[in-house]
């Protein structure tokens, strides 16, 4: 078994050979899908031959051999040979994020002698657990040695020893920093541009951030529950507490509008500072408002 997303994670089509099947898993002669681990959720994507493509829904690692589930394992044999593909959106987002937790842990931990605790990435954003409470002012001096480190474009890669593989960061191995990590990275730190620090999770302890883009976006889990509330139309006290979720959802949503009304005007004015974009109020504004905003904060920065 070749775990060859370790040497290689920008390679997202391949080809593969079938060594084991369990279940309604296969296991392939090399795979350069991620299996999950280290807080950071398993790729998806697809397998395909002459006869059809199957979905790859869930990848996982046991006793050291990477299984990937299947929709439908019917008609799979040992020594059968596919193309694989990768689900590159879903891929980059978390590479995205997952890099992101690098740099921010080495910021604060550099700037506060803070650690990070731990760090979770799954398709509704990334958040970082720190060994204790951050303050309010420091998310835009975090935020702006986040933007130096997008502007220094630092190489990223992997080193590999035996069982150890070391993620680095920095124009030489560690110059900014370098610590033992599986999971899959971006190649250069400018490609973090698109970040977003959202603010504090239910403690101050927890920083929550985001990308711009694909997944992540609440607003988009939102509208599952209006498709909810129209098949629920009959029951009446499941359908009222959803209505009011997203009641409190459109309200917020209105005010974040005008809080990012407020926050352009304030930067066309001359304003300076823009804390609100670190509220965590911030996350429900829409793709398009926090787009225009990160573009006039970065500006500022
Ligand atoms: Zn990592």
């Amino acid at each position: 078994m070749q775990k060859a997303y370790l040497r290689d994670y920008s390679v997202t089509d391949f080809e593969s050979t079938v060594v084991e099947i369990r279940g309604n898993a296969i296991s392939l002669n090399k795979t350069f899908f991620y299996p999950g681990g280290g807080h950071q959720v398993n790729d998806t994507g697809f397998i395909f031959d002459d006869k059809g493509a199957r979905k790859v829904t869930r990848v996982f690692e046991e006793n050291g051999m990477v299984y990937h589930e299947v929709d439908s394992i019917n008609g799979i044999n040992i020594g059968d040979k596919f193309e694989c593909r990768i689900d590159k959106a879903r891929r980059k987002y978390l590479s995205s994020l997952h890099t992101a937790q690098h740099v921010i842990s080495r910021i604060v931990f550099d700037k506060y002698k803070i650690n990070t605790i731990r760090s979770e990435f799954d398709v509704n954003g990334g958040s970082i657990v720190f060994s204790s409470p951050l303050q309010l002012e420091w998310i835009d001096s975090i935020t702006c040695d986040f933007d130096a480190v997008i502007k220094r474009e630092y190489e990223i890669y992997n080193c590999i020893a035996g069982d150890i593989v070391t993620v680095s960061i920095g124009d030489n191995r560690g110059d900014f920093s370098e610590d033992d990590c599986c999971g899959t990275h971006l190649k250069n730190t400018s490609q973090l541009d698109n970040i977003f620090i959202i603010g504090f999770g239910r403690k101050n302890n927890i920083l929550l951030y985001d990308v711009f883009g694909n997944y992540g976006s609440i607003k988009e889990s939102l509208k599952d529950y209006y498709k909810i509330v129209n098949l629920l139309g009959q029951k009446k006290d499941v359908s009222t507490k959803i209505s009011h979720i997203v009641n409190q959802y459109n309200s917020l949503e209105r005010e974040t509008q005008e809080m990012c009304k407020s926050a352009i005007n304030a930067q066309l004015l001359g304003g300076k500072k823009i804390y609100e974009f670190s509220g965590y109020k911030a996350a429900f504004a829409s793709l398009s408002d926090q787009e225009s905003i990160a573009k006039i904060y970065k500006k500022n920065h």
